[in-house]
């Protein structure tokens, strides 16, 4: 299905493999790793380059440096916690492009794996800049993406470098492509997205993409009050983007006219506060009080939304079906996450938000596939070309 060259089509013996993984983990004050899902999500092709008989060179960026060196940002605590995870040292350099890098790379050996300092310390790594982009490649022999998480930015480390060198995908880009690939050109039916987060506009995209596909959409989240507005209900201080009201009426329209069925909730938990503890109370989605704004979907939307959850045969969910981060607001979400642990069938989790969300409340092993990449994964069911994926060669 994917025309790219992956790990598999490289001759790799002997050979410096610069490798792109997103080591971009969740870290505490202390520089203590809190998650590290990204680093074991890059292991098999590590550990398959590793068996090989690669000498492997990996870049990762790891938050906003801002392009300069900052060792708050530094990915030393990254190479323990990978060292730990593979059972053999991970060699740590202590620059990027400079001399030690270049020193240790020169000195691998085959089976060997080494870790170069955060790529984002160079500011020409977020503008792709091509001197940069050349300087990188001079450390290997082959290109390999295997960073998801960043395939939808094209920068020097996930795309530039791939002008200079022999290219593939990993494992994990691999997988990525082919499970929502699949859901995307051949879904079993019936299929269901389910759409929520703050904004509408962040999702506008996505929207147009999966109305063309999808039997049935949910939506929940802020998003909906847009959708409410635009039937002409009263949505009190609920979040509410004017500018695209237009649009979801026009949304509204598509999906009738496609014969879609896009349902949005029937009632909704609404509180006087943005507040942890707000004094809140469950409404019919069309008698929002004027002073109260709209924070999670109720327990009537959360059956009904459930129940055709679960007789899907594919499922894909982005976005909070509600403020999560809070308690009080967050069994909307929750209903979601455990009527997917339901389905006899695919479920995918776009990354970010609801991402954390599955993991947190525990059903994260249950569902078909969590996507390592929140912008990522949304730029890929938009239907756009991700630059970090287009730059490899082809098959
Ligand atoms: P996104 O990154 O677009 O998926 O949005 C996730 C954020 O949307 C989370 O932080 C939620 O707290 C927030 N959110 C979900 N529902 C609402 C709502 N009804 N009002 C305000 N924020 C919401």
């Amino acid at each position: 299905m994917l025309n790219k060259r992956t790990v598999e089509d490289l001759e790799v013996k002997s050979k410096k493999v610069l490798v792109r993984v997103d080591f971009n983990v969740p870290m505490d004050e202390k520089g203590k790793i809190t998650d590290d899902r990204r680093i074991r999500e890059a292991l098999p092709t590590i550990n398959y380059l590793k068996d090989k008989g690669a000498r492997v060179i990996l870049m990762s960026h790891l938050g906003r440096p801002k392009g300069k060196v900052n060792p708050q940002y530094s990915l030393k605590p990254v190479a323990r916690r990978l060292s730990e995870l593979m059972g053999q040292p991970v060699i740590m350099c202590e620059d990027v492009v400079g001399e030690d890098a270049h020193k240790k790379s020169e000195a691998l050996k085959d089976g060997e794996v080494m870790l170069l300092e955060n790529v984002r310390f160079h500011a020409e790594e977020e503008k792709n800049d091509p001197e940069f982009a050349k300087k990188l490649s001079e450390l290997g022999e082959l290109y390999v993406n295997d960073a998801f998480g960043t395939a939808h930015r094209a920068h020097a480390s996930t795309a530039g470098v791939a002008d200079y060198l022999p290219s593939a995908v990993g494992f994990l880009i691999k997988k990525e492509l082919d499970v929502m690939g699949k859901v995307l050109s051949n879904p079993e039916r019936p299929f269901v997205a389910i759409l929520g987060g703050a904004k509408v506009s962040d999702k506008i995209g996505v929207i147009k993409n999966l109305i063309d596909k999808v039997d049935t959409l949910l939506i929940g989240g802020g998003m909906a009050f847009t959708f409410f507005k635009a039937l002409g209900r009263e949505v009190g201080k609920s979040v509410l983007e004017e500018d695209k009201v237009e649009l979801a009426s026009e949304l509204l329209k598509k999906a009738e006219l496609k014969g879609i069925k896009l349902l949005l909730p029937v009632d909704i938990v609404a509180a006087k506060e943005f507040k942890a503890d707000a004094e809140h109370m469950t409404v019919e989605s069309n008698e929002i009080p004027g002073d109260y704004m709209g924070l999670d979907i109720g327990e009537k939307t959360q059956k009904i939304y459930s129940e055709i959850i679960e007789n899907a045969k594919t499922v894909v969910w982005n976005g909070p079906m509600g403020v999560f981060e809070m308690p009080a607001f967050s069994k909307g979400t929750y209903a979601i996450a455990e009527a997917m642990s339901k389905v006899n069938g695919t479920t995918i989790i776009g990354g970010g938000d609801s991402a954390a969300a599955v993991e947190q409340l525990g059903f994260g092993d249950k569902m078909t596939h969590i996507s390592t990449g929140g912008g990522a994964s949304l730029e890929f069911l938009e239907g756009k070309t991700l630059p970090g994926i287009a730059v490899i060669n082809d098959k």
